[in-house]
């Protein structure tokens, strides 16, 4: 894929059957969204379902490549990355995919030899790196560095921005995590690579989502990572924060005709 074109990956929070999934994509995928995303394993701040993981993934597989839309994944480990990588390889080996590594993932020895599984093919896959929960813009950029180190060529990593956790600051608006758009952009100048916006996580309400997405508009942002569901309240991760079909249209119709 070109870096430089428009990244938009829409999709549910979690991977949750292939009958929902397929709906979505066939909706999606009218909007002009290039990636789905769909979590397989899910990081869950209390104990719960943990997403389907290992069965999802040729679902998530076949029903995206099936429609030439590129599917996107969370991986938590070097065990994942090799599984989905071997998948992959299995059923298209020059299609493309997006992993990323999320927030809560900030053990550099496990980021790095992801790195390493990936930076073995296949050639199609983008690794992401979310910034940490804490606000600190020297870790963001040693992710960065220690993904490198791995051997992950550069050409194919992406940022993306999710905000920061409210820890003490001041949240007047009741966020779930607190954006640093100024520093989000410093971390691509440093490196270069394409910025991606995850609205969902910073907004943590689909109404705040839509807030975030609009005071967003006036930054360069490369793309958007954002949490959609056909029927959000019935999602079994994230409900409050994903967006239903209707509203991310109005919200991509009105980031598009600003950013893009
Ligand atoms: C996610 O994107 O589903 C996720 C778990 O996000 P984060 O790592 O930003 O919390
Ligand atoms: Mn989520």
């Amino acid at each position: 894929m070109d870096t430089k074109k428009e990244w938009i990956i829409a999709g549910p929070c979690a991977l949750e059957s292939r009958e929902i999934l397929r709906l979505c994509i066939q909706e999606l995928k009218q909007l002009g969204v290039n990636a789905i995303r769909a979590g397989l394993w899910k990081p869950r701040t209390l104990p719960g379902w943990e997403g389907m993981g290992e069965e999802g993934l040729p679902i998530l597989l076949e029903e995206t490549l099936n429609e030439e839309l590129i599917p996107a994944t969370e991986i938590m480990n070097q065990e994942q990355a090799k599984l989905v990588a071997e998948a992959l390889r299995t059923i298209d080996p020059s299609a493309e995919m997006i992993l990323w590594i999320g927030a809560r993932n900030q053990n550099h020895l496990e980021q790095r030899a992801i790195a390493e599984a990936l930076a073995e093919g296949p050639e199609g896959i983008y690794l992401m790196f979310k910034n940490a929960p804490w606000e600190d813009e020297r870790h963001w950029l040693g992710i960065y560095q220690h993904l490198l180190s791995g051997g992950f060529p550069e050409e194919r990593l992406l940022i993306c921005h999710r905000g920061f956790h409210p820890g003490r600051a001041e949240n007047p608006l009741g966020r779930r995590n607190l954006p640093n758009y100024e520093m989000a952009m410093r971390i691509r100048e440093k490196t270069g690579a394409p910025l991606i916006l995850d609205p969902s996580h910073i907004g943590g309400e689909a109404t705040k989502v839509i807030e975030v997405m609009k005071e967003a508009e006036v930054y360069s942002f490369d793309g958007l990572l954002v949490e959609v569901h056909l029927e959000p309240e019935r999602a079994r991760t994230d409900a409050s924060q994903q967006l239903t079909l209707e509203k991310f249209r109005e919200a991509l119709a009105s980031w598009r005709s600003i950013v893009a």
